[in-house]
């Protein structure tokens, strides 16, 4: 895209009401424009005062969603990540925080050289500033910046707090000029009376508003329960249908035109895309998993997990069900309180056919966890525990297993005589502040044999994002192995407990990790497979196709048709070293 000279801005707004799929209509925008042969990436605007989505909780907001750096993002930064496959940064999710932040320091260290520092053109400069710098940072792993910049406005046109975003908006979209800058605004289309009568005042009113704000849309894209607008957002069975349905109304060309990209843009081509949505469509033959959570019903509060099951589930080919069970409701204060919320709780985690416990804070529901984790441990059911998930099994396993009835975390019970999970901040350079290990960290693989190991195709060592105080006790470790629970992944130092893995069991894995996060929908992640994998009856002939096909790409390594092994596994578990870590912090790379 040589001819692509200036950073093209597409930027989405949102009228009428929330919860219109702004962020999703955005993202499929992207996937379409990704389609055409452009390079895009994203940023996303959240026009409240926390400077990150750290200290927000799931309950009102939803899941908060970890980056690479560390950062902890709005949600819909991971609706980025897994329809554009691209890796974000911190700096890609703005805050009134985070500019009020950087302009109120600038101003301490005298920066304004005795101005008045106002919202304009102070703030709103700070805003283009900004969007500028991140647009260009390369997001698809290239070294080059994207040919396009989707910007989603968070919020509601009108709202107090995103005006100085507007504003600036406004100036960046006057800076940059014509063929450079498009302004899709998404908004609500109601349909009311028996005869389905479509209401477009609402949407009228918003763009009043807009257009009054001084940024006139390019585009409307009209979220309606039935089909046949402007740009027509109506109900699908799946979210993968969005982009099909943005392509089949052409919006890219509408789009492409306002950028002056129609000469340098080709075709999109969605097969992938159409395929998945087709498949998601049709899956009949159902896999149950139990999430054993906190928010249960709040899907939003763990939506990663859901879409990375989604992905395990559609690859396996199998229709998900997630019982949402309230771990509190497992324990036996709640048989006497509310019997018939026990019971249900009980018969829902008995029928299903894989148990996962994902991550969490606070003491709430623990004691229901660890019964859930017991049950899947005595009763050989698949079993996923992710980051708190792990935690619970280890001490689950210490209580039953091991006999320390009163074993414990330090999170839960600081006088634990059996500190089976405890509290191991990181002391990171690059890492400042907070006591939280954050982001991407590096796990090595014990054992190239594990059941991990060989999902991940790899023998080595995989990245994934973390977001964590507490971790298993490495004094304790070797108690617990003897009796049979194994640690297959650990960090560079081996203090840390990465992988846990109960090898008599059909699939008991427990990560410290936060897999969800990196899971695409085209690159469905190692272990959520290996839960849908287990739960489906399919994990024992997977395992088996994965090393025959290894033990045939070895055989072609014996007889020199293949040079190099590429890093991955010879899948017979012996003939090639495992790359331990040496202990200066050097690991050879295969
Ligand atoms: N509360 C636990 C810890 O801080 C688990 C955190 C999580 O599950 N994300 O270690």
């Amino acid at each position: 895209m040589d001819c692509v000279k200036k950073m093209k801005y597409v930027l989405v707004s949102g009228g009428v009401v929330s919860g219109l799929g702004k962020g999703v209509t955005a993202s499929s925008i992207g996937v379409v424009l990704k389609a055409c042969g452009l390079r895009v990436t994203s940023i996303k605007i959240d026009p409240y005062l926390n400077t990150d989505a750290g200290t927000m909780s799931p309950f009102e907001h939803g899941e908060v969603f970890v980056l690479d750096d560390g950062g902890e993002v709005d949600l819909d930064l991971g609706n980025y990540e897994r329809f554009l496959d691209v890796t974000l940064t911190r700096d890609n999710n703005i805050t009134t925080g985070k500019i009020y932040q950087s302009v109120i320091d600038k101003e301490r260290k005298g920066d304004y050289l005795g101005k008045t520092v106002q919202v304009v053109p102070h703030i709103t400069d700070a805003i283009q500033e900004w969007i500028e710098r991140v647009s260009l940072i390369p997001v698809d792993g290239s070294t080059e910046p994207a040919d396009v910049c989707v910007i989603e406005l968070g919020g509601t046109v009108g709202d107090i707090e995103s005006m100085p975003f507007i504003e600036a908006l406004r100036q960046l979209s006057y800076r940059v000029g014509p063929g450079n800058f498009c302004l899709v605004h998404v908004s609500l289309v109601p349909v009311l009376g028996v005869v389905g009568e479509q209401k477009t005042k609402p949407t009228q009113h918003s763009v009043r508003e807009l257009r009054g704000l001084g940024l006139t849309p390019h585009l409307l894209a009209c979220r309606s329960a039935q089909a046949g607008h402007i740009l027509n957002i109506y109900d699908v069975s799946n979210i993968w249908h969005v982009p099909l349905l943005l392509r089949d109304q052409k919006a890219h060309d509408a789009i492409l035109k306002d950028l002056d990209l129609l000469s340098v843009a080709k075709t999109p081509c969605l097969e992938e895309w159409t395929a998945r949505a087709a498949q998601s469509d049709t899956l009949t033959n159902p896999v149950r998993i139990a999430m054993v959570g906190k928010y249960t019903g709040l899907s939003d509060a763990y939506v990663s997990v859901v879409k990375a099951l989604q992905h395990a589930s559609i690859k396996c080919k199998r229709k998900l069900t997630i019982e949402w069970i309230a771990a509190s409701d497992l324990e036996d204060t709640t048989a006497k309180e509310a019997p018939d919320s026990h019971t249900a709780a009980w018969n829902s985690l008995k029928g299903s056919d894989g148990i996962l416990v994902p991550g969490g804070f606070g003491d709430r529901g623990v004691q229901g966890k660890i019964l859930a984790a017991k049950y899947a441990r005595e009763n050989n059911v698949p079993y996923l525990g992710i980051c708190l998930g792990m935690q619970i099994a280890v001490i689950e396993f210490a209580r039953s297993v091991l006999g320390m009835a009163e074993a414990n975390s330090t999170e839960f019970d600081k006088e634990t005589p059996h500190p089976c999970v405890i509290f191991m901040p990181e002391g990171s350079k690059t890492h400042m502040g907070g006591t939280m290990r954050l982001g991407s960290r590096r796990t090595y693989f014990q054992n190239a044999d594990c059941i991990t190991a060989k999902l991940y195709g790899k023998s080595d060592y995989v990245d994934e994002r973390h977001r964590h105080r507490y971790e298993v006790n490495p004094n304790m470790v070797e108690k617990l192995e003897k009796s049979g629970l194994m640690f297959v992944g650990k960090d560079e130092t081996g203090r840390r407990m990465e992988i846990l893995e109960l090898p008599c069991h059909p699939y008991f894995v427990g990560v410290q990790f936060h897999p969800e996060f990196k899971s695409r929908p085209g690159k469905v992640s190692a272990v959520f497979l290996g839960l849908i994998l287990a739960a489906s009856g399919q994990l024992k002939s997977h395992l088996k196709k994965l090393s025959s096909s290894i033990m045939i790409s070895n055989r072609r390594v014996e007889n020199g048709i293949s040079s190099a092994m590429n890093g991955h596994t010879n899948g017979n578990g012996n003939s090639s070293p495992l790359r331990y870590p040496n202990g200066n912090g050097n690991h050879a790379r295969a």
